[in-house]
């Protein structure tokens, strides 16, 4: 049987058919046992419910329309209960037809009774015929009805033409179930009829039911035409019905119509939408005459792979033929154009539109803007885009999607409103669309919103929407709703994965990042570059380096490791968990090195505290043309501020300035702050001054910085201006005007500002903010109030409170609440040497040595050793380090020699030192001799020597500053008429004709 057919098929088509043929159906089967067993890709869930709706219904369709008039209500076998119907009310027809606004039925009525009735027979069945192709043409199916009722009540026999004539008429009108109904009640049913009611149920989009009834009539045993060929052959494109459709093709060859024009065509559009281009390119070929029909097929065959070259080249060929292009080609050269992103070709087009006079054309319009969309150019996609009078969810989406790719959210999300005040309906495209917008937007309060209105319009299941809504939670930090929404889908693809993925990296979820991965892996995903970067993110967060290392080994094995993203975000993760040398390997391995890879780099430098090497590369990045942008200054300064190199600092400073991005208000808030830290508090003033706008953060580094340095006015001055600029504060702010209070010893003021904390600004104090109140209260000598707050406020686990409970004690030499807070200190943290060193210098300011000597004994037993006092000052852009004691610097001789003349000119002021600040237990002049080397005073004394008389002196100290120091920074700032800056691990202290802006408190 197998070689008979091929044999049949090879008889009757032309030589060149046979090579198509043959590799397409090597095991062809009967179009009969297709129906069996429909192919499942063909088969939609519409298919079956239409097809018994179509055929057998007809008492459903009175139990789901009970208002219909249609004739077939009844059944097709009661027409006498019609006709009964008819004569007691006469008038039901019509008084209906009334109310369903049609008012030319009543010429109907009249047309049928007095013209038509008085014909003969034949001339009627013509008339009607005519009738009822004017219904069809004018999609009125209420005049369908009235006619098919008017035939039946005359008793009317129809012939042939008639029969078809009504099918196609309610068929065009959009009632598949009438067009069905009055095809299983025909007596014969020819090809013209099966046809017919076929290509009806085909018009209505209807591809499976189109299919199935061509099988139908096969079965039946009659011969297909060449339209019954064509129309099948639609139906299978319209469902992708690639192998039906190959069938067909058989058939097509065996009953002989092959070379019929409909069929050919109808051939290259099944095979160019199916995407089997080749197949459509040699069919297309093998036409005798090729139609618009074929050219536009094969056209948009290329177009929808994206073959540009291909497409081009074809509608170049067709330009050349007789052919003539319509708007549709050109839609579909656009289309084609889009999907290759050729940006010339398309605008060629374009203005070949304009030329026939196709600018206003609607369809037309809708695939310009999608050509510009896709080619990145939102504004002639939006000049196109408002020429359309009555733009389609296509063109609304294309729009809607192309403002989101070009980061233009907030234009998306407006558009998306105008969208929905048009009455459009969103698809899933626009909804994803404003999906990622909202996502961009970090606007969760919108994102909700959005989210409902998927669920009203029905997409919750759709794969795309989904995996944009759990994008928007996770990376917006909603994990929780991000894993019910990924949860709620009926399957993931790599796309949720990745999504569901891209939210674990902070602090709080990065440890499930790792879990996720490997459940994606255990289900059968294979990782792409983005699950990549997402689940290194996690690793940065989480600081596990060995999971990092296991990440970065499956990496190499998927052969991912030379791709720059994932590089990127490697060097991120070392830079992170401070594997700097994996870090820079990493970086020196890529290729191609943009900007953000430079500013990954820098800032890990920058904030492992290597502030030399992140300049470094800094000036390399600029040697090889790579512009630094606000967050690579950012990054980078933000580092140098802890390390405090003030030269580096000025460096950057003048890049930002160079570059331009001193506006950026990052940048400047990290410039404030490295000036800031750096002792530099003018500096910072003026960069501050220098703002165009100023938000929290920028006015928190101010007034922090000012606080810092005990300028506590201004920090409060800053703080009524920041109010005044309508400004809210914020956690950071409040610990900047408490630590000016207790600065200044403005007890009241602090106590308001404390308490408008929660009251005013709706913020939970933090232990920050308490320890600020306890220094408030203890450097008020409140002891009593400290006590009863540390109760009141749940905070006497905290290390931090006692802390400042006892530098509290030491000021006012409060010896009993001293010893409690040192006990709880003990208890928290002991082996925190400042503690005791604290205690000791209590007890020492009483003259009560055995208790300093039972401190240092308890010290000892419990292995604590005295970090060792350390200063380090910046002269001529080098950094030179003390510790206290230091004999090592090449030029200590030099030093002792400037110590020893300072020494003399303090005695003779009146300097007396307090030898109680020196816990070992030597002679006096040890320790004189100890509290004269300092490391504090060494940096002082080289200072002096080798910078200039103007300039101001910095020192950094690892330690407090002892009180002896403080004494002598005063006088000697007096004595020499230099500024000097020193800050300690707590404070700064600036040193100015011998007085400290701490006012001594410290
Ligand atoms: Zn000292
Ligand atoms: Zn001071």
């Amino acid at each position: 049987m197998e070689c008979d057919y091929i044999a049949l098929a090879m008889r009757s088509s032309p030589h060149s058919f046979r090579n198509l043929f043959l590799p397409i159906c090597s095991t062809p089967i009967y179009p009969v046992q297709l129906l069996k067993k429909p192919s499942s890709r063909s088969r939609s869930l519409i298919y079956s419910f239409r097809l018994k709706y179509a055929s057998f219904s007809a008492v459903g369709a009175v139990e789901t329309n009970p208002i219909s008039n249609s004739p077939y209500k009844y059944g097709k076998n009661s027409p006498s209960k019609l006709h009964e119907d008819f004569r007691k009310n006469p008038r039901k027809d019509l008084r209906a037809s009334r109310h369903n606004l049609l008012p030319s039925d009543d010429k109907i009525e009249l047309n049928m009774t007095s013209g038509v009735l008085n014909l003969d027979s034949k001339e009627r069945l013509r008339r009607y015929s005519t009738m009822l192709r004017d219904c069809a043409s004018k999609v009125s199916l209420k005049e369908a009805r009235t006619l098919h009722g008017n035939v039946l009540k005359c008793g009317i026999e129809p012939d042939s033409h008639l029969w078809v004539s009504l099918i196609n008429a309610y068929a065009k009108c959009g009632s598949v179930n009438d067009a069905r109904q009055v095809f299983d009640a025909m007596p014969e049913r020819d090809v013209v009829s099966w046809t017919a009611v076929t290509a009806g149920i085909v018009g209505q989009g209807y591809g499976n039911d189109g299919v199935c009834l061509y099988c139908e009539m096969r079965r039946e045993g009659i011969r297909p035409n060449e339209f019954a060929l064509a129309t099948c052959l639609k139906a299978c494109s319209m469902c992708l019905g690639i192998e039906v459709g190959k069938q067909v093709h058989t058939e097509a060859i065996k009953v002989g119509h092959f070379m019929d024009l409909f069929v050919g065509s109808a051939l290259v559009d099944l095979y160019a939408k199916c995407g089997e281009i080749d197949l459509a390119n040699r069919v297309f070929l093998c036409m005798p005459e090729q139609n618009a029909v074929s050219w536009n097929a094969l056209l948009n065959g290329y177009a929808q792979i994206g073959d540009g070259k291909e497409l081009i080249k074809l509608f170049c060929r067709m330009t050349k033929s007789e052919m003539k292009f319509s708007m549709f080609t050109l839609s579909t050269v656009l289309k084609g154009c889009a999907n290759s992103g050729f940006l010339g070709e398309g605008q060629v087009v374009h203005s070949m539109a304009i030329k026939i006079g196709g600018e206003l054309d609607e369809f037309l319009s809708c695939s310009l803007v999608d050509l510009y969309s896709k080619c990145g150019l939102p504004d002639d996609a939006l000049k196109v885009f408002m020429r359309i009078k009555d733009p389609d969810v296509v063109a609304w989406s294309a729009m809607i999607t192309c403002l989101g790719q070009q980061e233009n959210s907030e234009e998306a999300v407006r558009l998306f409103h105008q969208m929905r005040c048009a009455g459009v309906r969103p698809n899933q495209f626009s909804l994803a669309s404003i999906v990622s917008a909202a996502t961009d937007l970090g606007d969760l309060h919108f994102g909700g919103s959005i989210h409902a209105c998927i669920c009203k319009c029905g997409f919750e299941f759709d794969s795309s929407v989904s995996n944009a809504l759990v994008s928007m939670y996770m990376k917006n930090g909603c994990v929780r709703d991000g894993i019910k929404v990924f949860e709620a889908m009926k399957s993931w693809d790599s796309v949720s994965w990745n999504a569901l993925l891209s939210g674990f990296h902070n602090s709080d979820t990065c440890n499930q990042g790792p879990k996720i991965f490997y459940q994606m892996l255990v289900d059968g995903f294979k990782p792409n570059v983005y699950t990549f970067i997402s689940v290194l993110r996690a690793c940065s967060s989480l600081l596990d380096v060995g999971f990092g290392k296991q990440v970065h080994a499956y990496i190499v094995k998927n052969s991912l490791d030379g791709n720059d993203d994932v590089g990127t975000a490697l060097i991120d993760m070392y830079a992170k968990n401070r594997c700097l040398e994996d870090a820079d390997l990493a970086f020196n391995r890529l290729i191609k090195r943009d900007l953000f890879t430079w500013t990954v780099i820098i800032s890990g430098y920058a904030q492992s505290d290597q502030a030399e090497k992140a300049i470094k590369y800094f000036c390399q990045m600029q040697r090889e043309g790579v512009k630094p942008n606000e967050f690579t200054l950012a990054g980078c300064l933000s580092g140098c501020s802890r390390t405090v190199t003030l030269e580096n600092g000025r460096q950057l400073h003048s890049m930002a300035i160079k570059a331009g991005h001193l506006d950026d208000v990052f940048v400047a808030s990290a410039l404030v702050d490295l000036y800031g830290k750096c002792g530099c508090l003018e500096d910072a003033e003026a960069v501050f001054e220098g703002l165009r706008s100023r938000d929290t953060i920028s006015w928190n580094t101010m007034i922090c910085g000012y606080s810092k340095h005990g300028f506590g006015e201004k920090a409060l001055e800053a703080y009524k201006l920041m109010l005044d600029e309508g400004n809210v504060p914020d956690e950071v702010t409040f610990v900047g005007v408490l630590s000016a209070c207790s600065n200044m010893g403005l007890f009241e003021e602090g106590k308001e500002h404390f308490n408008s904390l929660s009251k005013v600004y709706g913020i939970t104090p933090t232990i920050e903010h308490c320890a600020c109140m306890v220094d408030i209260l203890g450097k008020a000598g409140k002891f009593c109030k400290v006590e009863s707050f540390i109760e009141e406020m749940k905070i006497n686990q905290y290390s931090l409170i006692w802390e400042t409970v006892l530098g509290a004690c030491r000021l006012h030499g409060n010896v009993e609440f001293g010893e409690t807070a040192a006990q709880k200190l003990f208890e928290l943290e002991p082996r925190v040497d400042s503690n005791y060193v604290l205690l000791s210098n209590i007890f020492a300011a009483k003259g009560r040595w055995d208790d300093v000597r039972k401190i240092r004994a308890l010290m000892s037993s419990q292995g604590v050793k005295k970090e060792p006092g350390c200063s380090w000052v910046e002269v001529e852009g080098q950094v030179h380090v003390f510790v206290s004691q230091d004999t090592s610097h090449p030029k200590i001789r030099e030093i002792y020699i400037k110590l020893e003349e300072l020494g003399e000119k303090l005695t003779s002021v009146g300097y007396k030192p307090k030898l109680e600040q020196v816990l070992h237990n030597v002679t006096e002049t040890e320790k004189l001799e100890h509290l004269h080397h300092h490391s504090e005073r060494l940096a002082l004394a080289f200072a002096l020597i080798g910078t200039s008389a103007l300039k101001t002196i910095r020192i950094f100290k690892n330690l407090r500053i002892c009180g002896d120091c403080h004494d002598v920074m005063k006088l000697i700032s007096e004595i020499t008429n230099r500024d000097i800056v020193v800050r300690d691990i707590n404070h700064f202290h600036h040193f100015k004709s011998g007085t400290c802006s701490c006012r001594d408190y410290w």
